[in-house]
């Protein structure tokens, strides 16, 4: 942890030390001002007055007594999770997934809804009423709903403005504008594989790793960078778009624009060309389950070119973790051993070496997760910004 004394803007320095203090409570409490001390490596009276403003605003409230060594015993302090709460929502192609959850992320209420025509006019009313009917469940709190975040499968700028959804087919959607006109909150627009990335850092399978890639794969891929435990977004924000990286230079036309997209061979929509009863995860792996040979084969090839591109992705990055998460989690029997096989013959053993393949451990909410996550850091940054209490 950074901290900052002596010359500058004093205010400034009391504000960057109020947020190490809270981020220090959300992530360790309970525990008690000594142990922030220590942590954070700022003074017992720094430490304290920070807490007490912290405590007036309702964010950290002080529990019984810990363990103690001897002497007084310390008072304890608590992260107040229930202080407020955050939407998050995860636009995919045929489905809105929402989720309410309080500042710890969480979860306290969902809502689902499908999508049976994609054009913004018909999906946005759909987003309203997820979201309307989020705020709605959010028990009484002192800060009520603080944010939304959402996730959604295409390039995003940082206007939050959809400028591209190829699987949506959207252009130059501003997401963000018409969603905090309609509820008069912030709200944060992010890429659905960064969203996952992001949940699955904080909550999920990608905890313990520095350097990750999240691989979301549903009717389309997307990827989340993350490097040192931070998203990384590239120059404009529109990295991770490794889903149309090419990998059969003839291939198949994309919705993209170019040929032999990744996406088109290793994702759902490889299953959707081969029709009914195979033309979704589900369907497939319900097929493979009861016997059926080609439903077994067409999976794994599936996983064969998930594994082929991963190996490219290990190649480049030499990551910690490759995690697959979105849709392709429920095809995890049928998948895993096709791609193991073909990282393993396609990297070399040095970039490969105690690399873990995983699959999220939050399952299809990475990305709802990480969106309600989006708005709680949001939220966070906004009071630190006028002074936290
Ligand atoms: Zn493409």
């Amino acid at each position: 942890m950074h901290r900052l004394s002596g010359t500058g803007d004093s205010a400034l320095i009391r504000r960057i030390n109020t947020a190490i203090v809270l981020e220090c409570i959300r992530n360790e409490s309970p525990l008690s001002r000594a142990r922030i001390s220590e942590r954070t490596g700022l003074n017992k009276a720094t430490v304290s007055s920070l807490v007490s403003n912290l405590i007036a605003g309702g964010l950290v409230s002080e529990i019984g007594t810990g363990e103690s060594s001897g002497g007084r015993k310390p008072v304890m302090l608590l992260f107040n999770a229930g202080a407020g709460y955050a939407v998050g929502i995860d636009v995919g192609v045929n489905y809105i997934r929402g989720l309410l959850t309080d500042l710890a992320g969480t979860p306290v209420a969902r809502r689902e809804t499908k999508i049976a025509r994609r054009s913004p006019e018909d999906v946005l009313p759909l987003l309203h009423d997820v979201i309307r009917g989020l705020i709605g469940d959010a028990p009484a709190s002192r800060y009520g709903v603080v944010g939304i975040g959402i996730g959604v499968s295409g390039i995003v700028d940082d206007g939050g403005t959809i400028l591209f959804a190829p699987n949506l087919n959207w252009r130059n959607v501003p997401l963000r504008r018409l969603v905090e006109e309609r509820f008069n909150l912030p709200c944060v627009i992010d890429n659905e594989a960064n969203a996952g990335a992001a949940g699955e850092l904080r909550y999920g399978a990608g905890r313990g790793f520095a350097d990750q890639i999240y691989v979301s794969v549903g009717i389309g891929i997307g990827t989340g960078i993350i490097i040192n435990r931070e998203l990384y977004r590239g120059k404009s924000g529109f990295s991770g778009e490794l889903g149309h990286m090419s990998i059969a230079m003839d291939g198949r036309q994309c919705s993209c624009g170019n040929l032999g997209c990744w996406e088109l061979y290793a994702s759902e929509k490889a299953l959707i060309e081969h029709g009914e009863p195979y033309a979704s995860f589900e369907a497939a792996c319900a097929a493979a389950e009861s016997g059926d040979g080609q439903a077994v084969r067409l999976l794994e090839t599936i996983g064969a070119y998930l594994g082929t591109g991963i190996a490219n992705i290990v190649n480049v990055f030499n990551p910690e973790a490759v995690i697959l998460g979105n849709r392709i989690c429920i095809a995890e029997r049928f998948v895993r051993d096709a791609i193991e096989r073909e990282i393993e013959r396609r990297t070399q053993t040095y970039n490969r070496e105690g690399m873990r393949l995983l699959f999220a451990e939050l399952g299809e909410h990475s990305a709802v997760r990480g969106a309600a996550g989006y708005a709680i850091s949001r939220f966070f940054d906004s009071l630190n910004g006028q002074g936290a209490g």
